[in-house]
């Protein structure tokens, strides 16, 4: 596999010794900007911060081909730039073991800075070699962890690639993303009557019971093979003293059916709504879509890219259903064929992060194979 793994472990620790927490990417833009450009890349970020509230916005780059593959398809490769909290002060340590984790108090930065530190590392070696290459189109996005807002706010009729590979899947060396889910997530409102409890109760409204009745009804958790529903923060009452005029319930509802999920919404504020009829109250609801559900077929041009360079790096392929969401779903809704591979990240989103430096040459490695198909 030839990785430069020392240089390449360098470079991925000097990454994520970076902050970037979500909406908070700007040093890690302007590194990543002098980066591609040091690799003859030309970069530009978008003005994507003004409606995302980041304060750096998406980095699009393109490279032209070389050679006698100078007029072939580009292809584009995609990282993001943000970590999840507590990401302030990240400190990677390179362990005896093969593996690299924080210093325990914060994330590590594998997700996704193993994939920008591959992506990198295939361009720079793929220019030292002069190995004649396709043109590469090249996208770090702000505020994935924060449902995907930045990609979202990319204009991708900028892009001139069909195929685009993300590399933030949190499973082993191989898999990838078969499906990923639609992600909703809502507030339902149910309001009644205040009252003095001990005074008049029977004046009173109590909206915290119709939520309670609703939320006891409804399918928390699976609510089947393919679809979660949760309640997670519940706010109602002013006083103990008081029947409770007001209950505010915020959940997510994700689904591997897009349908599915919208139908479920619609089930849970009509669940609320019956409840809060029953006792002269009323409920009314407001749901976001973050994500829309995809699916890859058998024949995606990308998955069968993807599968010829495990083929010939002699690594197996597996496949994953994933209930995280990426901004591969923002990618396949913007009509463009993406897929989401995994990358050496395990226990992300926690102080226990960690990735393992011969996965992480792996990575490299797959990645410069797909840059060369
Ligand atoms: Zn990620």
């Amino acid at each position: 596999m030839d990785v430069n793994q020392t240089r390449l472990v360098q470079l991925f620790t000097s990454l994520t010794a970076i902050d970037a927490e979500s909406f908070h990417e700007r040093k890690m833009a302007d590194h990543l900007m002098d980066l591609l450009e040091g690799l003859g890349v030309s970069v530009t970020m978008d003005e994507s911060g003004k409606a995302t509230g980041s304060d750096a916005g998406n980095l699009f780059g393109s490279l032209p081909g070389t050679g006698e593959r100078a007029g072939e398809e580009p292809l584009l490769f995609l990282a993001h730039m943000d970590t999840v909290a507590p990401g302030r002060g990240k400190r990677a340590n390179v362990r005896e073991d093969g593996t690299i984790t924080s210093d325990g108090t914060t994330v590590l930065g594998a997700d996704d800075m193993t994939a920008a530190a591959s992506i990198l590392e295939a361009v720079r070696e793929i220019k030292e070699t002069g190995t004649p290459h396709r043109p590469l189109e090249f996208l770090f996005t702000t505020a994935e962890e924060a449902y995907t807002v930045g990609a979202s706010a990319f204009d991708f009729s900028r892009v001139r690639s069909k195929e685009v590979f993300a590399f933030d899947c949190s499973d082993r060396m191989g898999s990838y993303s078969q499906t990923e889910p639609t992600l909703i997530s809502f507030s339902i409102t149910v309001k009644g009557r205040a009252a003095h409890a001990g005074f008049e109760p029977e004046q009173g409204i109590n909206a915290l019971l119709a939520a309670a009745r609703a939320i006891a009804s409804l399918p928390l958790g699976r609510a089947d093979d393919h679809t979660t529903l949760n309640i997670g923060l519940v706010q109602s009452g002013t006083g103990t003293n008081v029947v409770p005029a007001l209950a505010i319930c915020q959940g997510e509802i994700r689904s591997l059916v897009h349908e599915d999920a919208l139908a479920l919404y619609e089930k849970t504020l009509a669940c609320f709504q019956k409840e809060a009829a029953a006792i002269g109250a009323t409920a009314s609801g407001e749901k976001v879509i973050h994500l829309t559900a995809y699916r890859i077929e058998k024949e995606d041009p990308a998955l069968g890219r993807y599968q010829k360079v495990l083929e010939e790096l002699h690594l197996p392929a597996y496949q994953k259903v994933q209930y995280g969401g990426s901004d591969i779903n923002v990618v396949r809704r913007k009509g463009l064929d993406g897929i989401c591979i995994a990358n050496p990240m395990y226990r992300a989103h926690t102080c226990a992060e960690y990735t393992v430096i011969r996965e992480l040459a792996e990575l490299a490695a797959i990645v410069r194979g797909l840059m060369l198909s």
